[in-house]
């Protein structure tokens, strides 16, 4: 894993749009990512298409100039309500986060002067450091945290690299815990053991529910081009492979649980 130091980015906010347009802005402390989920669709994205190295393998820290960014927050707070999503292309609490600190450091620069909302999207047990500075944010924020399946079978798989999943209920729990506003992403589904479910409803979390064909960017076409449907194949689960089989679990859990804090697709992603 090659890790460098990053160019300083001419603005750290940038405009939300498509799947993100119910945000103002999206942010991303790093380019590329460690985890190297495989069916990750910044992959089809410029910044995972010509860099010419295989995602995964190399990440940027982008260089913070805390007065530059005060600036520019300033700027954009003054437009009105500013709600980020933070991490649409990264993972913001990838290994490097545990050296750089520069998630950390940002929300604390934004603590200065409130957003409206911030939504954190991880995947890693390292979030639960910064959890005295979420409870600062109060109801700003919430986190959400990748639970796409409770089969460690299966998210060696599609994603070897990312953490297991037994840290990421564990950092779920601990957040709940400390208060912490926090959601399960289960984003996208992958096949999973019929407890799932119920260990989700079990939580007490928000849940919002995915898939490859609703939750790429892209109608399903990145997640084809990533060959999810091949790989669904290889583990002959394609019929899986289906928009009926998130509608299904969704329908499951809202209705085998009532009053469970759950929602579908996009609009579960929503400030
Ligand atoms: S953690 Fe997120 S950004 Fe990183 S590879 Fe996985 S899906 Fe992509």
């Amino acid at each position: 894993m090659a890790v460098s130091q990053g160019r300083k980015p001419s603005r750290w906010l940038n405009p939300a749009g498509g799947y993100l347009a119910g945000y103002s802005h999206t942010l991303n402390p790093y380019s590329g990512c460690s985890f190297a989920c495989s069916y990750c669709y910044v992959r089809r994205m410029p910044v995972g298409l010509f860099r010419g190295e295989p995602w995964g393998s190399w990440v940027d820290v982008k260089q913070l100039d805390e007065a530059a960014f005060r600036r520019e927050w300033a700027r954009e707070s003054a437009k009105g309500a500013v709600s980020v999503f933070f991490g649409s292309a990264t993972d913001p609490y990838q290994p490097a986060e545990a050296e750089h600190k520069l998630t950390g450091r940002l929300l604390e620069l934004m603590l200065e002067r409130p957003p409206g909302f911030v939504l954190l999207q991880t995947r890693s047990p390292l979030v639960t450091r910064d959890a005295a500075l979420f409870a600062e944010f109060g109801d700003r924020i919430r986190v959400s945290l990748t639970i796409e399946t409770d089969d460690e079978t299966m998210r060696r798989r599609f994603s070897p690299s990312a953490p297991p999943l037994a840290a990421r209920w564990k950092a779920l729990h601990a957040l709940r815990e400390a208060g912490v506003p926090v959601q399960a992403a289960v984003s996208p589904l992958l096949p999973h053991t019929s407890e799932f479910a119920r260990r989700l409803a079990e939580s007490g979390a928000r849940i919002v529910v995915d898939d490859f064909h609703r939750g790429d960017g892209s109608g399903g076409r990145r997640s084809e081009q990533l060959g999810m449907r091949e790989l669904y194949r290889s583990l002959g689960l394609e019929s899986d492979y289906a928009p009926a089989a998130a509608d299904r679990f969704y329908e499951g859990l809202i209705s085998r649980y009532p009053g469970v804090n759950a929602h579908f697709s996009q609009e579960g992603f929503l400030p």
